[in-house]
């Protein structure tokens, strides 16, 4: 954490909980909020957003959602817009995931014509890169975030409204976390490509979140290395107690 980028905790539902039980979630998330300078975002499905919104409203808890369709509208049946995720009260969507990547090939080129189209829409976008465990272990988990980095960050995106996330794929739902090292090693290291692509300043200014398995009992040793300026966070999200646990350290 460093005193110049303000803390982000994010929570990613996933596909979880029905709108009832996630207008509760939010409810009792607000009641026991710690006291905190971090900037707080919930991610519910789609279904949910209008009724979390307005859950939401008049407290410090934004919401986010969790994709967006590259295109601007169209006969793109089941799809949802970011115009229309804005519509809701949404203010950031998450993009990139690893599990969007593996279950619906999802492609650089589709993850930066989402960030584009998010901006335009108003929104900000959390931006998922990580590698997988094989990468890990051959010792090109650098390469990869190089590459994920590479193929979506161009001079179009608005990097004021975007948020990097590092997500090693072994570390997501397995219970298994990066050490803070390793995370920092990384978010370092996304830092630097950023520095690259945009400007010292603007990789000085972004903020790197950290995702895969945090939770109470280990977003303390994570979130106060340097470069890891929050989390993202899954399974630990859908449980008010937990989150609020995690923001504690925030
Ligand atoms: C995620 O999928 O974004 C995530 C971080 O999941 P978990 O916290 O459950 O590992």
């Amino acid at each position: 954490m460093s005193s110049n980028r303000k803390t982000v905790i994010a929570g990613n539902w996933k596909m979880n909980s029905g709108i009832e039980e996630g207008v509760n979630l939010c409810k009792e998330i607000i009641s026991n909020l710690p006291t905190t300078d971090a900037e707080i975002i919930v991610c519910p499905p789609h279904t949910h957003l209008y009724a979390v919104s307005t859950v939401l409203k008049n407290s410090s808890v934004s919401l986010g959602a969790q994709n967006v369709h590259k295109q601007e509208k169209g006969a793109f049946t089941g799809d949802v817009s970011a115009k229309m995720v804005a519509e809701t009260g949404a203010e950031w969507v998450i993009v990139g995931h690893s599990e969007r990547r593996q279950y619906y090939g999802e492609t650089g080129a589709d993850i930066r014509e989402k960030i584009l189209m998010a901006q335009e829409s108003g929104m900000g976008a959390i931006f998922c890169v990580g590698e997988r465990i094989h990468e890990r272990e051959a010792g090109v988990y650098l390469e990869v975030i190089t590459r994920q980095i590479n193929e979506v960050l161009d001079k179009r995106i608005d990097f004021s409204k975007l948020i990097i996330a590092y997500e090693p794929v072994w570390s997501i739902g397995t219970g298994k976390t990066a050490s803070p090292s390793q995370a920092n090693e990384v978010h370092m290291h996304i830092r630097q490509c950023v520095a690259f692509l945009a400007s010292t300043k603007i990789s000085e200014e972004v903020r790197i979140l950290y995702g895969g398995s945090m939770k109470p009992d280990n977003a303390e040793s994570l979130l106060t290395e340097e470069h890891v300026d929050g989390g993202l966070i899954g399974g630990a999200s859908l449980n008010a107690t937990s989150f609020c646990g995690i923001i504690s350290h925030a």
